[in-house]
């Protein structure tokens, strides 16, 4: 019996260990040089002014929506995300009011968001789904034109790009995730970038219990300023970076080209395997964006079958996502999204990874093969 074929699986190797055993043998962990060098290095590849490293992308979200400062306002929102995204919202204080999306791209349906705005609506995250880019012209023109902070969850989205320009580079501000399934890892680890000088700057304090100069920069100045004497303003979180993290960070940014390389060749082949078979079919391609390629959705009515079929074959697959706006917690918030609604149901993602061999694909697009061909059998029997 051949081994399983994982979901999604980071790509580690001999480069990880020595970051990580340089570091340890450094004997500074906390946020320090390789947190200063990875943010500054993120920064220019992302193509913002700033970068701030925290322990999570929902520690950025949150964190960036209390600088967007929605308490007691409206934040519109896809449904179609990782339910952090939704909560990051309430921990601001923020009202989420959920939008549809487009059937084809699972992205956020601008339609939707320009019907939602009232005059309490004062910020947008969109969720760039796999690491498609959103539709971000029209979108950015409704924020200016309403006024609204954009908050790009790129999670899925390290090294996409929209015409040219990278994701979570166009928004106010963007967030990124390197927890252990995403495009590149650090373990768990965030990334909030943003030309804002103050937001960087707010982030930088509340990311690490509200103190106003941190360690590091205390420990290099100790011979003319006595470190203890920090203030704090207001009170923060325990969210910052630490450096093992980082270290693993800038190893995963030396990989990063490549393995988004791999995802997108691996993606057409999936493409190509599935264009001309009967009732399933792959999210649409936008000719605007170069997706980082996060995850493989495959739609289909019998989503179910499939999933059973797979995991018989020894293939781990998953859903992306149930929709946010039907969760019991923000019940309070709810509303009729039926292309959500619908389309949640057909979709399954198959394995996705810069690891998986040309073998381990060929028998994933084999066993889907399979199950379709014995669908459209069935379907003639039945008809
Ligand atoms: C993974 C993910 C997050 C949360 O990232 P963490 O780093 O685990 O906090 C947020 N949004 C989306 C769309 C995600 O997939």
């Amino acid at each position: 019996m051949a081994d399983r074929i994982r979901l999604l699986r980071p790509t580690l190797g001999e480069a990880e260990k020595k970051a990580l055993c340089d570091t340890i043998d450094s004997r500074w962990l906390g946020r320090g040089p390789q947190t200063i060098a990875f943010e500054e290095r993120f920064a220019e590849y992302v193509g913002t002014r700033h970068a701030v490293a925290v322990n999570s992308a929902t520690a950025a979200l949150h964190l960036g929506l209390l600088c967007a400062e929605v308490e007691g306002q409206e934040v519109l929102t896809s449904t179609m995300t990782f339910v952090s995204s939704t909560e990051a919202i309430l921990l601001a204080g923020g009202r989420p009011v959920f939008c549809d999306i487009e059937s084809d791209t699972l992205n956020i349906s601008v339609q939707d968001m320009a019907r939602k705005i009232t005059p309490t609506t004062r910020a947008v995250v969109i969720t760039h789904y796999g690491g498609q880019a959103c539709d971000m012209e029209p979108i950015l023109k409704l924020a200016a034109d309403h006024g609204l902070s954009v908050v790009e969850d790129a999670a899925h989205g390290c090294g996409g790009s929209y015409r040219e320009q990278k994701l979570g580079s166009m928004g106010t501000m963007g967030c990124f995730s390197f927890q252990a399934t995403k495009n590149m890892t650090t373990g768990d680890g965030g990334m909030l970038v943003t030309d804002d000088e103050s937001i960087a700057a707010r982030v930088r304090q509340l990311r690490w219990c509200g103190i106003t100069s941190p360690t590091w920069e205390r420990f290099k100045v100790d011979q003319v300023q006595r470190g203890w004497m920090y203030d704090v303003q207001e009170i923060g979180w325990k969210y910052e970076m630490n450096d093992l993290a980082a270290a693993l960070g800038l190893a995963q940014m030396d990989r990063l080209e490549a393995c988004n390389e791999r995802r997108r060749e691996l993606m057409l082949k999936y493409r190509e395997a599935f264009a001309c078979i009967e009732g399933i079919d792959m999210l649409a391609a936008r000719e605007y964006a170069s997706s980082s390629c996060y995850n493989a959705v495959v739609r289909l009515d019998d989503r179910e079958g499939l999933y059973t079929h797979l995991d018989a074959c020894g293939i781990d697959t998953n859903v992306h996502f149930y929709p946010n706006h039907l969760f019991r917690i923000f019940r309070p918030y709810t509303t009729h999204l039926p292309v959500a609604e619908r389309e949640w149901q057909r979709i399954l993602s198959i394995p996705l990874y810069p690891e998986l061999t040309d073998g381990e694909q060929a028998r994933v697009i084999d066993a889907v093969c399979t199950f379709a061909e014995g669908a459209s059998r069935q379907s003639v029997v039945a008809g």
